[in-house]
């Protein structure tokens, strides 16, 4: 049977793991982690994710746990109008998914198929010579036919695959949280979702729903995402909180209610990195197989265009069909090349609209400022239809 071994237990991981096995792989998934789990947090899944999971047989469970974002433009903190909302005729909103949501549905899809083992880091690559692949543990060595690193931003196996590429800060921080619908300010359900931009700020929110009524998800509340330039911040959540609510005072609604809703438990802060350059190659044949590399581990980029995931669940798409029929030998070097081929130009693109964004969205300075303001109602509706249409543009590849 022919053997593939995912590193990690992300969502790159477990798309690529459930896929894999669907289509008669022999799947080994390691996780460093005690647990499978995710954080609290939410995720908006734009059209080519959606099409992504459908492709991967996942469409059924998303479904029930995916709410609908408003088309809902973009303003300034005095309230004034950057951005007036402006759907394009047939244009597909994308959704907001619970990622604890996103993860069970992951997990449900890796059906009794896929070993699971937690807890077991892996250390490198063992270097081959006409051999399979095979990744190192603590605990010896496990051979594949298939290696798939998604193992994310501070992959261990990428510095051995592609050596030139390092991970750097993007010059800002994030903080994200789910406010449980409970403790959710009571606001007219168009005032909740949209996009407040400043200087060097951005605070993006959109509505789960009501507890219990966004599908089959018990995880309502609202997802809001603040961003600001800067490293992260090393007080305590407590006081982070305390900062946001300074940094975003008198912000038009509903910035200011989510803040006051959000305890510090609700939110996880991040540091927004960038891999830079992105590796030449996702796909490297070893012996009768290879090793590709997923997700974050093969091209981390901020997450201004909330593109991340739609990018992972492309990789497991794409990687599932070009390997469903293919045997160990040069039917699947063959298959991981062209992975790599496909792959890699779809990051570049992508990378390249998200580093023109993160340059408006993170101009600061008066006279940055107000070009920014002056443009951004040409620039940002063109840069956001381009980004649209690229990503309606993805199909998985034909079986
Ligand atoms: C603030 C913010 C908001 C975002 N919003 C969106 C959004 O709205 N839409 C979107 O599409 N994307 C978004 N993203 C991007 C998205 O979160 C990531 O692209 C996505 O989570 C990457 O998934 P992954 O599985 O590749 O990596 P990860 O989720 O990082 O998973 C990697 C897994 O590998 C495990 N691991 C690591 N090293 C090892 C090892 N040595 N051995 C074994 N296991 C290991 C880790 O424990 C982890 O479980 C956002 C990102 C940020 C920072």
């Amino acid at each position: 049977m022919r053997t593939a071994v995912v590193v990690g237990a992300g969502i790159g991981g477990l798309a690529a793991a459930g896929g894999l096995a669907r289509t008669g792989w022999q799947v080994t998934l390691l996780e460093r982690e005690d647990r499978v789990r995710s954080d609290g947090t939410a995720l908006v899944l734009w059209p080519n994710g959606l099409r992504a999971l459908r492709a991967l047989g996942l469409g059924e469970g998303l479904d029930a746990i995916a709410t609908a974002v408003a088309h809902t433009g973009v303003r300034r903190p005095d309230g004034q109008w950057l951005v007036q909302p402006r759907p394009q005729p047939g244009e597909r909103a994308p959704v907001v998914v619970h990622r604890e949501d996103l993860h069970d549905a992951l997990i449900a899809g890796l059906g009794e198929q896929v070993e699971i083992r937690t807890g077991v880091s892996v250390r490198g690559l063992r270097p081959v010579s006409g051999d399979r692949p095979a990744v190192t543990t603590g605990r010896g060595a496990i051979e594949a036919d298939l290696v798939v690193a998604a193992d994310g931003t501070q992959s261990v196996l990428r510095p051995v695959l592609a050596p030139g590429s390092t991970v750097i800060s993007s010059g800002c921080a994030a903080w994200r949280a789910v406010v449980p619908w409970y403790r959710a300010p009571q606001l007219p359900p168009e005032q909740i979702s949209g996009e407040v931009l400043g200087a060097g700020y951005r605070f993006v929110s959109a509505s789960l729903g009501e507890r219990g009524s966004a599908g089959g998800s018990s995880r309502g509340g609202i997802y809001w995402v603040a961003t600001a330039v800067g490293a992260s911040r090393p007080e305590s959540p407590a006081t982070q909180l305390t900062l946001l609510r300074r940094w975003f005072a008198g912000w038009p609604s509903p910035v200011g209610e989510l803040l006051a809703a959000t305890e510090p438990g609700d939110v996880v802060q991040q540091e927004v990195r960038d891999l830079r350059p992105l590796p030449r190659a996702y796909g490297f044949p070893a012996g009768p197989g290879g090793v590709v590399l997923l997700g974050d581990a093969a091209h981390t980029m901020p997450h201004h265009l909330g593109q991340g995931a739609c990018l992972a669940f492309e990789d497991a798409a794409t990687l599932c069909a070009l390997v469903r029929d293919a045997v160990p030998g040069p039917q699947l070097t063959a298959a991981i090349e062209t992975y790599s081929r496909l792959r890699r130009p779809r990051a570049v693109a992508m990378a390249r609209q998200t580093r023109r964004v993160a340059a408006v969205l993170q101009a600061r300075g008066r006279l940055a400022l107000r070009a920014r303001n002056a443009t951004l109602g040409t620039i940002s509706p063109r840069l956001m239809g381009r980004v649209a249409a690229t990503a309606a543009q993805w199909n998985p590849p034909p079986p």
